[in-house]
């Protein structure tokens, strides 16, 4: 799919600087950044010192004001390289932050994101799935109901107690965006969003996560054991709060689909190389008729989510046509992508492994990489069953039935 048309110089630059980084800086050291995360932090320096971690942020904090769709760009082309640095630059890049400079929390905007243009490598952490309930916290038609985390006014500050699973960058973000409910018999309304800095006392992590996967990005359990923080850090208060955890629901799924998709590139450019070369009978894999099919059909997979994806990060930089990106028809719009992008991933790549034989699997080839990264795509954000929910609740009022 040509979506030249949609993309400015800048976009066009920035794609083949993050994809020339990701040949030089990722592809080769793969295995021994999956092994070492001082080289991961090497990488993400080098990100920061390209001045990609600043551009999400405002111009008068010394950031970039960049687009939706610059940032998909980068987090499809590192993905290529590892999926788990691609998340990280994507989180880092400005999502947590981004609900509190559209609703201008000038308390929080001053208090972190200084640190996030600052030059120097900087972690932001979504602390959002509950570690009792999972899914539930993530589900939309529980509206709420389902976050175990609460938080209670106390004179000038919020008291946050209970504990978060698998966020990202636990443990060494210095702000987590915390959702968290201060009563949950009031759905929505009960939603709070609040803004912890790491360095608060009775605030905690776990171990971190052992994973087949995104072994380049850190997972742990978070925490909050009378955790207070000053009233101000909480994003804007009911109803907005709400808002903005769904909006986090279609902007989060936004990022995986961009994922998902430089994943599957990947893929594609693996097979298709290897499979000109390599020879069976008599002539290159790839002459064969029944694999020019499978590569047509990786390549029609691929096309089609280059398509959803990329028209979802113009959406997201036309609010102005599309209005809020809380509404249902925007959450709807952005869960079918992020549905669509993830089960094609695994799809092709699958597929793909099919004309790759044994090597597909080997550990000294490149393949088996994608083959666990893709997966992920469909795991994360409540899994494609909650995700499906967002879909339908685009159309009608899709009610929770326990
Ligand atoms: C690499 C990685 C990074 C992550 N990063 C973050 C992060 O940054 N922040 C964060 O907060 N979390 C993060 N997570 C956690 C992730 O979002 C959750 O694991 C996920 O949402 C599912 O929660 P769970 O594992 O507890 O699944 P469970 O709640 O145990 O659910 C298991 C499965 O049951 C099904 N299910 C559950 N409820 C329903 C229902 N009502 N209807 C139909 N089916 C249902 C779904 O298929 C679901 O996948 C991350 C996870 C991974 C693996």
């Amino acid at each position: 799919m040509n979506l030249e048309h949609i993309l400015t110089d800048e976009d066009r630059q920035i794609r083949e600087t993050i994809r020339e980084f990701a040949k030089k800086e990722i592809i080769p050291n793969a295995k021994k950044l999956e092994a070492d995360y001082s080289l991961v932090e090497e990488v993400h320096q080098k990100l920061v010192d390209l001045g990609i971690q600043a551009l999400g942020y405002p111009a008068e904090y010394g950031g970039g004001d960049g687009t939706n769709t610059a940032l998909g760009i980068i987090c499809e082309e590192l993905a290529k390289g590892d999926g788990g640095i691609s998340l990280s630059a994507g989180i880092n890049w400005g999502i947590i932050l981004k609900p509190a400079i559209v609703v201008k929390n000038k308390t929080v905007m001053d208090r972190f994101i200084p640190s996030f243009c600052s030059g120097k490598l900087a972690y932001a952490c979504l602390s959002m799935t509950d570690e009792a309930g999972g899914a539930d916290s993530e589900n939309p038609l529980l509206q709420g109901s389902g976050i175990k985390t609460t938080a209670k006014l106390e004179g000038n500050e919020y008291v946050i107690n209970g504990s978060k699973a698998w966020p990202t960058h636990s443990g060494i973000a210095e702000c987590y965006l915390t959702i968290c409910t201060t009563d949950p018999n009031a759905g929505d309304e009960g939603v709070a969003l609040i803004y912890v800095p790491k360095d608060t006392p009775g605030l905690t992590f776990g171990k971190p996560e052992k994973k087949m996967l995104f072994k380049t990005s850190i997972n742990s359990a978070v925490y909050y054991d009378n955790v207070r923080v000053p009233k101000e850090y909480r994003l804007a208060g009911p109803g907005m709060d709400a808002n903005f955890y769904h909006f986090l629901e279609s902007g989060t799924g936004w990022h995986s689909s961009t994922m998902a998709l430089g994943i599957a590139e990947r893929a594609f450019e693996i097979v298709l190389e290897y499979t000109g070369t390599r020879m069976g009978g008599f002539k290159p894999v790839r002459q064969h008729s029944m694999v020019a099919g499978i590569i047509a059909d990786m390549a029609i997979g691929l096309d089609m989510m280059r398509a959803s994806v990329y028209n979802l990060s113009c959406m997201m930089d036309h609010l102005d046509i599309y209005g809020p990106p809380w509404s249902p028809a925007f959450i709807s719009k952005a869960a079918a992508t992020r549905v669509f992008a993830s089960d094609m991933a695994v799809e092709i790549v699958n597929k793909g492994a099919e004309l790759l034989g044994s090597l597909a699997i080997s550990e000294d080839f490149p393949y088996e990489k994608c083959l666990r990264d893709a997966k992920v795509t469909q795991l994360w954000l409540g899994g494609q069953q909650i995700c499906r929910y967002r879909v339908a609740r685009g159309y009608y009022d899709l009610k929770n039935w326990a």
